[in-house]
């Protein structure tokens, strides 16, 4: 099943495949000569002379700096994408809050803002996200393409983008691209959250230019993305990477699912508020009791952190990735129990001790916002 809709007007019609290959090629590698992204992309250096003559043309890639190639020493021009080249909108809306940033081609972002949501009616949120792009296109009235995402299911149906679902929001099947197009007029596209951050830091990321990469978000919820043979993977329902229930001790409570002892009993912020059996606490004071020394908030991250090791090493020994990131709201746990951590992703590779290299991020709302805008740059590039 395809994943991105083709939008009804193509933002950039003066570009063919070609020439979006090498934009993205150049979007994700950095700068290269000529010569180098012909080979890259399997071409002539003649036809490639055509087509980053388009891209110059029209504004996506200068030339830069100089490289000596080859043994002769032969000087050649290095082309880079243009920052200033065109601006995208990135939303993520969340159950509460709706994150925008607005950046440039190369993903920069030169504005950002969020605010509560004022509903969670689908009404009232496509036209909180249309007021939002109106004030932001007072600074930048270049904005070429928008990129929504959230958590929830995204399928493409009938050639239009559809939110399954989305727990946190309550909504089912809405065809959100659609509205928000509506609305704004320029060119939208949705996706999961965490496919879209995924997707974001295999390009302009920690993950950048690597062929495989997964990336776990713990919080709320636990969430996985996967990149494989350099391309996010989706699935044929938009739903690959349904890890998080997979089980960790047959002797553990049952989730709602009704399985026993699952990831999802040990490593949510739910299921390590609950295991404290106290009435009120919140997920930042277990977390500052745990700080403290108190045994059993110790205890409880210990096991989230068993739970988040097994399903790192489960992840590694599904595709074998170049990395694996790890990132999300309840982050801490990677620090509070890191040997538990990695004592699980020793025990649970294949073969035990087989080495993971690990990449643990910081949190930070904006960078899901910027995973929309990236969304958008990656629509209009056709990937
Ligand atoms: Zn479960």
């Amino acid at each position: 099943m395809k994943h991105f809709a083709t939008p009804a007007s193509d933002p950039w019609p003066e570009l063919g495949g070609i020439e979006r290959q090498a934009l993205r090629e150049l979007l994700i590698h950095g700068p290269k000569s000529r010569s180098g992204i012909a080979r890259q992309l399997g071409m002539s250096r003649a036809s490639l002379t055509r087509v980053t003559r388009t891209l110059m043309e029209h504004g996506f890639v200068a030339e830069g700096d100089v490289e000596l190639s080859g043994t002769k020493g032969r000087p050649s021009e290095l082309l880079h994408v243009r920052p200033d080249a065109r601006s995208f909108l990135g939303v993520k809306l969340t159950g509460e809050n709706l994150f925008a940033v607005v950046t440039g081609l190369t993903a920069s972002v030169r504005s950002s803002r969020s605010e509560p949501l004022r509903s969670k009616s689908i009404e009232d949120v496509v036209a909180q996200i249309g007021e939002t792009y109106e004030q932001f296109t007072t600074e930048y009235p270049d904005i070429t393409a928008a990129g929504v995402c959230l958590a929830g299911d995204v399928v493409v149906k009938s050639g239009t983008q559809v939110v399954v679902e989305s727990a946190f929001l309550g909504w089912r099947e809405v065809a959100l691209a659609d509205l928000v197009h509506e609305r704004l007029g320029v060119p939208v596209t949705i996706e999961n959250d965490v496919s879209c951050l995924t997707a974001a830091e295999h390009w302009f990321g920690v993950g950048a230019g690597f062929d495989s990469m997964a990336l776990i978000t713990v919080g709320a919820g636990i969430g996985i993305g996967l990149v494989v043979d350099g391309n996010p993977v989706h699935g044929a329902q938009g739903r690959a990477g349904r890890l998080d229930h997979i089980q960790i001790d047959p002797q553990g409570p049952r989730c709602g699912f009704g399985h026993r002892g699952c990831v999802s009993m040990y490593l949510t912020d739910w299921a390590i508020i609950s295991a404290m059996r106290t009435p009120g606490l919140r997920y930042e004071d277990v977390l500052r009791l745990a700080r403290d020394g108190d045994p059993l908030a110790e205890r409880v991250f210990v096991d989230a952190a068993y739970a988040l090791g097994a399903l790192v090493a489960t992840i590694a020994n599904t595709i074998d990735p170049e990395k694996v990131v790890i990132t999300g709201e309840g982050i801490a746990v990677t620090e509070i129990a890191h040997e538990e951590m990695e004592t699980a992703i020793a025990h649970h590779r294949n073969p035990p001790g087989a080495p993971v290299t690990l990449d643990i991020q910081p949190f930070e709302h904006v960078e899901w916002a910027r995973a929309g805008a990236v969304l958008a740059i990656r629509s209009c590039l056709r990937f």
